[in-house]
């Protein structure tokens, strides 16, 4: 069974889906238990997407990239997440940076930093999350200090997917008042002086994907590094995340396909009382209410991102099917994992790493509290 079917997919966008996966079944789902077991950065897998144009790809033809929109994006991570999150995060975020630099960057910056990243060559990432909290983007302490021609990055970023593998990372960094106006955008090769990673351990789900806490110790950047004008961080920093909660969304339709599938296949091979387990009706009920979930959340998400493309109020839309659909990958998880019974125990099984895993796109890309306050501010009929 696969959920993933390709009727709300714009036709555009299927050849592309239809590719991953064929690169999810050959790569990704068979080194699947075993990179949850380890842990392991999936850097091989990373080189076969690169080279196969699913990794990096999201960068404008005009530098090299297969300039994907934002539906090819979705219809990629839906397939990576139902067969793996953590891979699937993994090979997402190779062009996470990237896509800052594409949307906020100069032609010049885009020149200079996207080619090698289309070309597979380096992998990107990009670091807002402090350790004092994520949330409150107006609220981070690292600064960029100018001195002549150069900024010099002091502070301490959190959670930076990628932060060891990476080549270069976009940085936030304060620039002036800790306001909305007072954060920039920079490009932060990190090969630098000062740039001093440290891998997160221990974490509960998306094992095979990287993050790092990174001190900056007086990393000095040229000035022409920073992205926009000073003091326009913030915002920019706020209409990528429109594009990224579609991408989140995504991740929670995977997950949430995963575990449905597993908990539909479980209850139909698995015998109690001399008769299937989903012959008993409380079960095809809950089968039916994950549908029912994975189906309205699934539709919203690919409504949504339709609007964020044309710029219908990106925002609301975005936060709208971004804590809707990662919501329903948990509850889906949920009652895979009690479909299970004991089974859903062990870490191994599909239902419980989607289980695991499925918590994370409800707090990444901004906590799903935030997308309600988001999505009330923008609500389109609100009389201003
Ligand atoms: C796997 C993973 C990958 C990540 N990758 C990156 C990355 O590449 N780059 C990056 O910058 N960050 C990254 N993050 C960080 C992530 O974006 C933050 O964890 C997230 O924004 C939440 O911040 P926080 O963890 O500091 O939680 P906090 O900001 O401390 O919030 C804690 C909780 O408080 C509640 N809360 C917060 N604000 C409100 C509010 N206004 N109203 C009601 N309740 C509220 C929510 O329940 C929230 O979960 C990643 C995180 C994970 C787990």
């Amino acid at each position: 069974m696969n959920l993933l079917t390709p009727s709300l997919v714009p036709e555009g966008a299927r050849d592309v889906k239809a590719a991953a996966a064929e690169f999810a079944d050959e790569h990704v789902r068979p080194n699947s238990t075993e990179h949850d077991a380890t842990g392991e950065y999936p850097r091989e897998i990373i080189r076969e997407a690169q080279a196969a144009g699913l990794a990096g790809s999201y960068v404008p033809e005009e530098y090299g990239g297969a300039g994907w929109t934002l539906a090819h994006r979705l219809a990629v991570v839906e397939e990576w997440f139902r067969a793996d999150g953590g891979i699937g995060l993994a090979l997402q975020l190779v062009d996470f940076g990237a896509k800052v630099v594409a949307m906020t960057g100069s032609e010049e910056q885009q020149a200079e930093w996207l080619p090698p990243v289309a070309a597979g060559d380096v992998i990107t990432g990009m670091a807002a999350t402090e350790p004092s909290g994520g949330s409150d983007l107006a609220g981070m302490t690292t600064t960029a200090r100018r001195e002549g021609d150069e900024y010099v990055i002091d502070g301490e970023k959190y959670w930076t997917s990628n932060g060891v593998d990476a080549d270069w990372i976009v940085v936030y960094a304060q620039t002036g008042e800790p306001e909305h106006s007072g954060y920039s955008l920079f490009v932060v090769p990190t090969e630098l002086d000062g740039y001093e990673p440290e891998e997160i351990t221990g974490k509960m789900g998306l094992r095979a994907s990287q993050q790092a806490r990174i001190n900056f110790d007086g990393v000095r950047v040229p000035a022409s590094n920073r992205l926009g004008a000073e003091g326009s961080g913030f915002y920019n920093l706020a209409s990528f995340f429109n594009y990224g909660r579609i991408a989140v969304a995504g991740h929670g339709i995977g997950l949430a396909a995963s575990a449905l599938e597993a908990a539909w296949e479980y209850v139909h091979d698995r015998e109690l009382y001399d008769e299937p387990v989903s012959d008993k009706q409380t079960v095809r009920h809950r089968l039916v209410e994950s549908r029912e979930q994975f189906e309205a959340a699934r539709a919203l998400t690919w409504e949504a991102c339709e609007h964020v493309m044309t710029g219908d109020n990106p925002a609301f839309w975005a936060s709208l099917a971004k804590s809707h659909a990662t919501r329903a990958a948990e509850d889906i998880a949920q009652t895979a994992v009690q479909l299970h019974g004991g089974e859903g125990l062990r870490e191994e099984t599909r239902a419980n790493r989607a289980y695991r895993d499925a918590k994370y796109p409800s707090i990444y890309e901004g906590a799903n509290a935030i997308q309600r306050d988001l999505a009330y501010g923008h609500w389109p009929e609100r009389e201003r």
